[in-house]
């Protein structure tokens, strides 16, 4: 199964995309995890990518579709099947994962998870994220037991840097402008199914497993000539 989660910043993606890997064992590739583990590690690249993250801009396409690429020659993930989550997010990036794909498998879908503003803010200014495994809570909807500290693993939450008011705003516009052409792309290609994000991601989880087992047992039984 490989997927694509795409959808404003705070629609869920990173949240459903946990409770998918578990279901499913599917790997999990975040180009924002990956860029924040650059930006940790403090290099110059991390440098760079940090001015882009900190001002709500996208990093250029090519430094993340070489991030993308090099995860794509681990032949374990494209065993497991995989969900992108972050990438593609302009239309150069969906071509060139096209390109990337084209010798490997194609996409089976583009999962649209839409979501309002008033959801967005709530989710992000109260969103905490632990240091060290990256489990994700939220002061409201899902506080820790102990506050600031990581219910799985005891780590420390912290609040991301592009987590406030002003940057979230500019990370939607720059949204708008810049990956909705990427759900016109998908939805040429008849892959783009769309799915409620302000929806509670528990509910949206159980519902998209079935349908995903559903597809996966047509697949199997148009395999051995059943229908
Ligand atoms: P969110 O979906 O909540 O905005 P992410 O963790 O996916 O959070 O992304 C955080 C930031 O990382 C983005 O605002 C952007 O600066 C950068 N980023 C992530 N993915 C990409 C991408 N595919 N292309 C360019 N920049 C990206
Ligand atoms: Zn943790």
């Amino acid at each position: 199964m490989q997927i694509i989660l795409l959808g404003p910043p705070g629609a869920g993606k990173g949240t459903l995309a946990a409770l998918l890997k578990e279901t499913f064992k599917l790997a999990h590739i975040s180009t924002g995890d990956l860029l924040r583990e650059q930006m940790k590690a403090n290099t110059k690249l991390g440098g760079e990518i940090k001015k882009f993250v900190e001002n709500g801009q996208l990093v250029p396409d090519g430094v993340v579709t070489l991030m993308v690429k090099q995860k794509m020659a681990d032949a374990k993930i494209l065993r497991s099947g995989f969900m992108l989550d972050g990438f593609p997010r302009t239309a150069t990036q969906a071509q060139d994962l096209d390109k990337i794909l084209a010798k490997i498998q194609p996409i089976d879908c583009a999962l649209y998870m839409e979501s309002t503003l008033p959801v967005i803010l709530k989710r992000l200014t109260g969103r905490r994220v632990c240091r060290n495994c990256g489990a994700l809570f939220h002061v409201v909807n899902k506080p820790p037991a102990k506050e600031g500290i990581c219910d799985s693993c005891g780590g420390p939450l912290y609040q991301r840097s592009d987590d406030n008011e002003e940057t979230i705003k500019k990370r939607m516009d720059v949204y708008l402008e810049s990956t909705q052409p990427v759900i016109d792309y998908y939805k040429k290609q008849g892959k783009l199914v769309k799915v409620d994000g302000d929806k509670d991601s528990a509910k949206l989880h159980a519902e998209l497993t079935k349908i995903f087992n559903a597809d996966r047992k047509s697949h199997k039984d148009q395999k051995s000539g059943r229908n």
